[in-house]
């Protein structure tokens, strides 16, 4: 019998914009309805699940970890290393071996993408290449060099295509900057590309405001030049063919042979424990869901089921409108109830709404979870959180966040007493450690 496989998206999200971690949900969303890894799922620096807890929620003994990044550079070099404990291209964690591939942005095929992107603008606004300059824009940052490399790469492969007669590179966040490409163009029309995978702050706020766009405007015109401004590389169809690719390349072999339940693809770690005490105590409070023998949901459980919905439909409920950035904050919309076909179903359904959530409680039940101390996890910061100091765990503001969270902070180590409903919080959260710097600088 083939080893039990998962395949986990490594991104960055987002405090700001749902859209970050939601293209990545997407591609996740995606490779669950090919049926081809036991598990599949995501995790992120800045929302749940965190890097640090995903391998903890998979049952898989091959793990293949893709970071969906546009290139290589301080997140995929240092911050997931470090993070999820990976000691190289290939980690033996227990009965798991997780696996590191390539970044998604290294794929072979992404200046196609760029290449189509430019072609396809081309050709709907009737433009003339030899009076065309394309500007790629990435995002840089001062802590590594490697992200602008591959953005150079990109002009550079752009460049010999010969598909326009110039094309620039430009940063959000190194130099040279975006409003440069005004001078440096050389033609009256450029085409902007962010190499950006998500319709996030960044592609939708910043690079517009530095272009001189206006919110949702793809095109203006700025210093007598016409500028066409597209969707980031990120939307192209591809991409999960090349997050496929990529876990390929690192060994993965997609299953021909999995059952076609819709559940198949979840993180499954804890749902025999999770559903046996749910089916031994319905109805049971779990976070602010509560959970009966038919349904679950928040509010009244008495109120009508809604008749089923999609995973993706239901995250975006959870999510969106307002942005929750916190799965786990005490906001949880009202939206009624939810029927289940199963107990699988409905560990798929708390999975949706809380990621992470059922193998943490599962682990704790166990008496296999380890909790980490503010003065743990700071010690192995990579970035701006390694100058937090334990004396601020106790300042008013930062409690206050806990107390408008489900899960219950055991790393306060306060002697907090464990509730059978409560969501564990084993560490300091990247929403806590965001807040105790002061600024949402690392959301960059
Ligand atoms: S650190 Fe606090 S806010 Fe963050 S997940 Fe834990 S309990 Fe919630």
């Amino acid at each position: 019998m083939n080893p039990r496989s998962a395949l986990v998206l490594a991104g960055h999200g987002s405090h700001i914009s749902p859209h970050t971690a939601g293209q990545v949900w997407e591609y996740v969303d995606q490779l669950r309805a090919r049926n081809v890894a036991h598990e599949v799922t995501a995790c992120f620096w800045k929302e749940q699940p965190s890097f640090a807890e995903v391998l903890d929620t998979l049952t898989a003994e091959q793990v293949y970890v893709v970071p969906v990044f546009t290139a290589q550079g301080f997140y995929t070099q240092r911050v997931i290393p470090v993070e999820m404990g990976l000691s190289g291209a290939v980690t033996h964690r227990g009965g798991m071996t997780v696996h590191y591939a390539r970044t998604l942005g290294e794929h072979e095929h992404m200046p196609n993408v760029l290449l189509k992107r430019v072609q396809a603008t081309l050709a709907t606004h009737q433009l003339d290449p030899l009076a065309t300059t394309v500007a790629i824009i990435g995002h840089g940052t001062r802590r590594s060099d490697q992200s602008q490399r591959a953005t150079h790469d990109q002009v550079q492969w752009l460049q010999q295509t010969g598909c326009v007669a110039e094309v620039l590179g430009a940063f959000l966040d190194a130099e040279p900057s975006i409003p440069s490409i005004y001078e440096r163009a050389t033609h009256p029309t450029i085409i902007v590309v962010p190499f950006f995978l998500a319709m996030g702050s960044h592609v939708t706020l910043d690079v517009p405001a530095e272009l001189g766009l206006s919110v949702g405007e793809s095109y203006t015109e700025q210093a007598d030049k016409r500028v066409h401004y597209t969707p980031p590389v990120g939307s192209d169809p591809n991409m999960v063919d090349f997050i496929l690719e990529l876990a390929i390349e690192a060994g993965f072999v997609p299953a021909t042979d999995l059952p076609t339940s819709a559940w198949q693809g979840f993180p499954q770690a804890g749902w025999e424990s999770f559903g046996a005490w749910w089916q031994a105590h319905a109805p049971v409070r779990f976070g602010e869901l509560e959970l009966t023998a038919q349904v679950l949901g928040k509010g009244h459980a008495n109120a009508p089921a809604s008749p089923s919905i999609s995973m993706a439909e239901l995250r975006q409920q959870m999510r969106e409108n307002p942005f929750r950035p916190l799965s786990s904050a005490i906001s949880l919309p009202d939206r009624g109830y939810h029927d289940f076909s199963s107990l699988a179903h409905g560990c798929a359904l708390v999975e949706t709404i809380y990621p992470g959530a059922i193998a943490l409680w599962a682990r704790q039940q166990q008496g296999e979870l380890s909790i980490f101390s503010l003065g743990a996890v700071v010690g192995r910061q990579v970035g701006n959180f390694r100058h937090i100091e334990a004396e601020q765990a106790s300042a008013p503001h930062l409690q206050a966040i806990c107390s408008a969270c489900t899960r219950q902070p055991l790393w306060r180590g306060e002697g907090v007493a464990v509730v059978a409903h409560a969501i564990p919080c084993p560490e300091p959260c990247n929403f806590w450690l965001t807040s105790a710097i002061g600024a949402e600088e690392s959301d960059r």
